[in-house]
């Protein structure tokens, strides 16, 4: 069984959309992942097919009612499915790449995109839904989220990276920002790669790419230098 993605979202034809392209896209192809996408909207009970209402106590805006998102919530996961049950939110815990690890680690996600003001907590609740963030900005629709979310997880999947393409190395993998990168041509506009990359000295290549991932580090994300500082003393 491939890892599967369930979005419920009022616009599924925003899927998959980027995730349909290149290495993410080849994988949903040869079924390294699984994706099904539902229409909040097809779970409305009334001729309008309203999904929303205007939010309790007052305010601008329009907030998902929890009646028909918990109908979509049942059909797209039933209570034996083990998938975790997400709702990509502003106000959400921030989506890391140790997150994404754990996700690539289970068997896929139950993903609901918001619109408007958001979804009614009672169906955060009832439902035993995870809030996930993508960031400290708001978005108008959760679908750009699920998106991110998707992309960063499936990449991790077996088969979907060739062993060309391995994370071992990678920002966030060991703490740290990646090191610089450099490609040919020798000579870019006047500028030079390192000699010490050209010198062939494998382990002068390894200290000063250490080196510059820690000094990155430090002067970009003094939040990660110091969470990186406690675990390695
Ligand atoms: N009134 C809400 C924002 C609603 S934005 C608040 O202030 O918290 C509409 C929808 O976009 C949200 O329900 C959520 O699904 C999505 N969204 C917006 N910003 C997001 C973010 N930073 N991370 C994840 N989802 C986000």
């Amino acid at each position: 069984m491939s890892w599967r993605a369930s979005v419920i979202t009022l616009f599924p034809e925003l899927f998959p959309g980027p995730l349909g392209a290149s290495v993410i896209g080849r994988g949903l192809d040869n079924g390294a992942w699984a994706l099904d996408t539902h229409n909040l909207r097809d779970f409305a009970q009334d001729r309008h097919r309203t999904v929303d209402d205007t939010p309790a106590g007052g305010g601008a805006g329009m907030v998902l009612k929890p009646d028909i998102l918990a109908d979509a919530i049942d059909f797209a996961a039933p209570t034996d499915d083990e998938r975790p049950r997400i709702v990509m939110s502003p106000r959400g815990m921030p989506l890391t790449q140790q997150r994404v690890r754990e996700l690539a680690q289970g068997p896929g996600a139950l993903i609901i995109c918001g619109r408007f003001e958001g979804i009614d907590q009672r169906v955060i609740e009832a439902r035993n839904l995870q809030e996930i963030s993508i960031g400290d900005y708001v978005l108008a629709g959760g679908e750009v989220a699920a998106m991110v979310l998707l992309e960063a997880v499936v990449r991790l999947l077996p088969g979907v990276l060739g062993a060309a393409e391995s994370h071992a190395d990678e920002s966030f993998e060991d703490g740290l920002l990646e090191y610089p990168q450099y490609t040919r041509p020798q000579s870019f506009e006047g500028l030079e790669i390192p000699s010490v990359l050209t010198s062939g000295d494998h382990g002068r290549v390894a200290k000063w790419r250490r080196e510059q991932a820690e000094a990155l580090t430090r002067t970009r994300r003094p939040d990660l230098w110091a969470a990186f500082g406690k675990e390695n003393p």
